[in-house]
């Protein structure tokens, strides 16, 4: 793709890095094998897996033999939620309103199928009271499953609270921390988590690969059943290749964490601010700072988000709305519903994510476009103060 694009979009998927390109290639080309071969293969690609699953450990504070990889971020999620549900015998899970389609999804799902599940509102912030879980707990609760950072806003909720809350009554304690990955801080043991999810292509490796935290000693049922694989807690060949770059990424992600949280973040806060104040009628969604370093959520009064998006592509500005096209209408994001917007907001409200790779000229680039944009479709809009009509 020969296009200049002004990505700010990595909460969807991020770039794949270089340097994970390049520790992947020796594994599609020569070093090709099964791991599980009796031959050289299977000893050197073991050794490579190992200190794969080392590296994603070090980034989550566990040890390599309580990591399953898996194949993505939902996997992760609902071999969670199965295997609570298998092991405990119970038929109750709590969540929150706001979590990915991972979750909710699943959850939805189980209802259908006689479960019972809790799910916990947000502030108008976006924010959660641990208090609510205390509450929520019953005795035949089977999981708590809570996201560690929101996809679409960036809000940050009290897992480490949350866990303690959970430890004291020995519930099962999930968290879906695939938005985490070198913009916040990851310590399963501070955290008081006996599952936690990650995703690789959150950080930079390729998409099809993820990865489940499980604590020693939790109780674990495979959703996937089928070889020896993942000490027989996740059946299938190894995705070799994938498996090394996620690796990378991992390290590589470590190492960056300080980059994420200075540079990221003030690029992040120039174009929130540049935003707010350049253009009338704007609001942040989200608590300002109990937020991901990288993410700000804007609300647009009078014109459709969709609008925007497809201005901004032929500028090649990638950005993303939480609403989703479904069957022709577009539904209001679930997530900014819960925290009380309107459906209308919620349809004006644009996400911007940043990564490593946004450079100023980048934020640069929107700050200029993006007000006469919005004149425009405010100019165009009925509902629009500035509407002839309306003036
Ligand atoms: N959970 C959260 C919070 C996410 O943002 C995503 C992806 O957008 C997922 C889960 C799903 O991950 P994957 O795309 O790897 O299945």
């Amino acid at each position: 793709m020969d296009r200049k694009i002004y990505y700010f979009d990595n909460n969807a998927t991020t770039a794949v890095a270089s340097e994970v390109v390049e520790a992947m290639q020796p594994f599609l080309q020569s070093e090709w094998g099964n791991p599980s071969s009796a031959y050289f293969f299977g000893h050197h690609l073991g050794k490579a897996i190992d200190e794969a699953r080392q590296k994603i450990a070090a980034l989550v504070g566990a040890d390599s033999r309580e990591i399953i990889f898996t194949s993505c971020g939902t996997e992760s999620d609902n071999t969670a939620i199965f295997s609570a549900l298998e092991t405990t015998g119970k038929r109750h899970i709590i969540t929150s309103a706001v979590e990915h389609s991972a979750i909710m999804s699943h959850a939805a799902y189980l209802q259908q199928k006689g479960y019972e599940v809790t799910y916990l509102p947000v502030k108008s912030d976006g924010t959660l009271d641990p208090a609510q879980v205390a509450q929520a707990l019953r005795p035949d609760t089977a999981l708590v499953s809570l996201m560690y950072a929101n996809n679409e806003t960036g809000v940050i909720f009290p897992i480490e609270e949350v866990g303690k809350i959970c430890k004291k009554v020995k519930v099962l304690f999930h968290t879906d921390a695939v938005q985490a990955p070198g913009k916040l801080k990851i310590n399963v043991k501070e955290m008081n988590v006996d599952f936690l999810s990650l995703s690789a292509h959150k950080l930079h490796a390729p998409k099809g690969i993820g990865m489940l935290y499980v604590k020693h000693r939790t109780p674990f049922k495979p959703l996937i059943i089928g070889g020896h694989q993942e000490r027989k807690r996740r059946g299938g060949t190894e995705n070799v290749p994938y498996i090394i770059g996620f690796g990378k990424a991992a390290e590589m992600s470590l190492s960056l964490f300080s980059d994420e949280n200075t540079r990221v973040r003030a690029l992040r806060d120039r174009l929130e601010e540049g935003i707010l104040s350049t253009v009338p009628n704007t609001r942040l969604n989200g608590h300002k700072s109990l937020r991901m370093p990288n993410t700000t959520n804007i609300a647009f009064d009078f014109i459709e988000a969709e609008a925007i998006i497809m201005m901004f592509d032929q500028l090649g500005i990638c950005v993303s709305s939480g609403s989703a096209c479904t069957t022709g209408s577009m539904d209001a994001s679930h997530v900014l519903s819960a925290m009380g917007l309107s459906a209308m907001q919620a349809r004006g409200s644009v996400r911007f994510s940043l990564s490593r790779y946004n450079r100023e000229e980048d934020v640069d680039y929107v700050l200029k476009h993006l007000p006469p944009i919005v004149s425009k479709l405010r100019a165009m809009s009925p509902l629009s103060e500035a509407h002839p009509d309306n003036v």
